[in-house]
């Protein structure tokens, strides 16, 4: 059934030369691909800028047809040297979701540690070796069961990623306490990629100038939080105290405060997030959740999106469910 509220959301992390770059085995979106799908979307959608879409969600209007919006998490550089310039030469707005404090302390996300520790070494079994070690050291400090307790639990494939995988992302990401984690991730991070986090931060995310740029350039910009923290884990001073932060720096960058947008750390929505976001004015927010989204009011701060694998990587292959859905 046709609506006439219906929006395709893209989401996208990395976008680089894969092949040719330091990390071949990191998962992301060949910059090719990428250029690929830009002339699929055009081919086949109507791109929408972001301020039309909360136009549309406050009065209720009418969004054209196949309409679609493009996102990108996470602030990395690959935005701003690989997807910027094509957005541009072809027109169409892109939003970016920035965790703010890659940008202002120079740290590396956990998360984004751990991407790079499982892309740098061929042989995963040499870093289930280490954490097998680090696991016994920390055991009796931390209260810690034995590693095959763990292995046990936690190391289950699914579609995407290996049982290898899998285990060292749940344990690094969820399992262990917090401070636990970053030590080890830390402990990894030194081994296997060897150069500073300050000079790593640099090279993996965008800075300032960068958003600014961008800024003047049309392109919008979101809130990812300051920490990149799961947003249903926090206690409402810290998720307002997340929101704060970010929403501080999104300001002084230049960002327009009437139009602000949010995305989920993780997808991690819950009640009391959405209900701090509406009351401090965002206007909508997406998840990770795979679907089309609706310019409904009471839908806009849970908007799913597709990911980039959900879409063509090539201009002249045949729209696929997704489009017959939109
Ligand atoms: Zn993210």
């Amino acid at each position: 059934m046709k609506n006439i509220n219906n929006l395709t959301i893209v989401m996208y992390h990395y976008v680089r030369d894969l092949k040719n770059s330091k990390f071949p085995g990191i998962k992301g979106l060949e910059l090719s691909s990428f250029i690929e799908q830009i002339q699929y979307i055009k081919k086949n959608y109507h791109p929408v800028t972001m301020e039309e879409v909360i136009y549309c969600i406050e009065n209720q209007s009418k969004i054209p047809d196949k309409s679609i919006l493009l996102t990108f998490d996470d602030a990395y550089s690959d935005h701003y040297s690989n997807v910027f310039p094509i957005l541009q030469k072809n027109k169409i707005q892109g939003s970016f979701y920035i965790p703010s404090k890659v940008i202002t302390e120079h740290k590396v996300l956990d998360v984004n540690k751990i991407h790079f520790i499982l892309a740098s070494s061929f042989n995963i079994l040499r870093i289930i070796d280490d954490i097998k070690l680090l696991i016994n050291s920390y055991k009796s400090q931390y209260k810690l069961y034995d590693f095959d307790y763990y292995y046990k639990k936690l190391a289950h494939k699914n579609s995407w990623d290996s049982k290898e995988v899998i285990f060292v992302k749940r344990l690094l990401q969820v399992e262990l306490t917090e401070d636990l984690r970053t030590k080890i991730v830390d402990i990894l991070f030194t081994k296997y990629i060897g150069i500073s986090e300050f000079e790593f931060s640099n090279e993996l995310y965008m800075n300032e100038e960068d958003l600014v740029n961008m800024l003047n350039c049309g392109m919008h910009i979101g809130s990812h939080g300051h920490n990149h923290f799961w947003w249903n884990a926090l206690t409402q001073s810290e998720i307002e105290n997340e929101l704060n932060l970010s929403c501080d720096f999104l300001q002084r960058i230049g960002v327009d405060m009437t139009n602000w947008t949010a995305c989920y750390p993780y997808g991690s929505y819950d009640d009391q997030s959405v209900n701090m976001l509406s009351k401090k004015g965002c206007k909508l927010a997406v998840t990770v959740d795979t679907n089309i989204a609706k310019t409904n009011k009471e839908d806009r701060f849970l908007m799913p999106r597709l990911d980039t694998n959900d879409l063509p990587k090539n201009r002249a292959e045949k729209p696929n469910k997704w489009y017959h859905q939109a």
